[in-house]
């Protein structure tokens, strides 16, 4: 099946600046990716590439098969929501005239946001102005104005920044429900606590190159993190450190009643065995490694240099 986004070697200079560099990106229907990186990293100008505002220096992109910048562009574009970074409306207006105006900008059928506005929980103030709404209900709305016309891609720049956790888990859950009526989403993001569930894989960015893509999990095993085990119990007598002496297992806390230890994935099977060997073990919690370990893992905090 043809890829609904597909980066293939693309760069972009502007003037001397790379801004981005030999890219290359795939995303399939149903898949939600995210896309992270610093400030700068290129997020918003791959979005930029794809939506075809700007064009590649080098390498192509292709949107449903076809080029952003070709032919079909505007029935390319139609297939597609976005929603901005810093996105803002008029404040005057209610949620719905919002609609109603991008509704008609993009030249879907008026009727669908009573509808759209409901599916991002916004019925109640859909004839509330704009400017009465919370940043979480705007970023609702942004969503509502990207799922104009049904698209079956949409990308998000930043769309959870500034929202508190609950707003944003509330906006993840009307992203799982849309991945499963099929739509793929790109969802560029530096604020990653909690988005971990939500996305099926992730494209690292770091000055303008593609530093590790894939799923969480197999970027995880790549880059051979550790796991951590959080033990619970009751032990006065048990000297952990003689139990893991043959095994390679770093202590990390030890009293009493709770040891937390970590140890590479593959030995994860042989330490659960040591632990359960103690009938004082009354729990084991297993912990992966997060998708911040993983972003710091491929995109080390540059040292500044003298
Ligand atoms: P942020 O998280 O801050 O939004 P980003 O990852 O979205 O960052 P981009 O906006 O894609 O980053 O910018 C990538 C790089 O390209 C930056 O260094 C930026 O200054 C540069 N850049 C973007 N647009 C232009 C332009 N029109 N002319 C020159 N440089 C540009």
């Amino acid at each position: 099946m043809t890829p609904v986004l597909e980066l293939q070697q693309v760069s972009k200079q502007y003037g001397e600046f790379h801004a981005l560099t030999d890219i290359n990106l795939t995303l399939h229907e149903g898949e939600i990716m995210g896309l992270l990186g610093h400030n700068g990293a290129g997020k918003t100008t791959t979005m930029k590439l794809v939506l075809g505002v700007i064009s590649a220096s080098q390498g192509e992109v292709r949107l449903f098969g076809e080029s952003p910048t070709g032919p079909q562009a505007d029935m390319l574009r139609r297939r597609m929501g976005y929603l901005p970074e810093n996105a803002s409306f008029y404040n005057q207006l209610s949620g719905r005239e919002v609609l109603d105006y991008f509704g008609k900008l993009k030249g879907v059928a008026t009727g669908a946001q009573s509808e759209l506005l409901e599916r991002v929980g916004l019925s109640h103030a859909a004839d509330r102005r704009v400017k009465t709404y919370s940043k979480g209900m705007r970023q609702r709305l942004g969503l509502a104005q990207a799922l104009l016309g049904y698209p079956k891609l949409l990308m998000l720049d930043e769309p959870t920044a500034g929202l508190d956790p609950t707003a944003t888990h509330e906006f993840y859950e009307i992203l799982t429900e849309l991945r499963q009526q099929g739509t793929s989403v790109l969802i560029s993001s530096h604020v990653l606590p909690g988005i971990e569930k939500y996305i099926d894989s992730i494209a690292i960015l770091g000055a303008g190159r593609l530093l590790a893509v894939g799923t969480p999990e197999a970027l995880g095993q790549q880059a051979q993190l550790p796991l951590l085990m959080r033990v619970h119990g009751s032990w006065p007598d048990v000297d952990w450190r003689q139990q893991f002496s043959e095994q390679d297992v770093a202590l990390l806390h030890v009293n009493g009643t709770r040891l937390e230890l970590s140890t590479p994935l593959q030995n994860k099977l042989p330490v659960m065995r040591t632990l359960l060997a103690q009938p004082a073990v009354q729990d084991i919690e297993l912990i992966p490694p997060s998708l911040d370990d993983l972003y710091a893992h491929y995109n080390p905090p540059r040292v500044p240099s003298k």
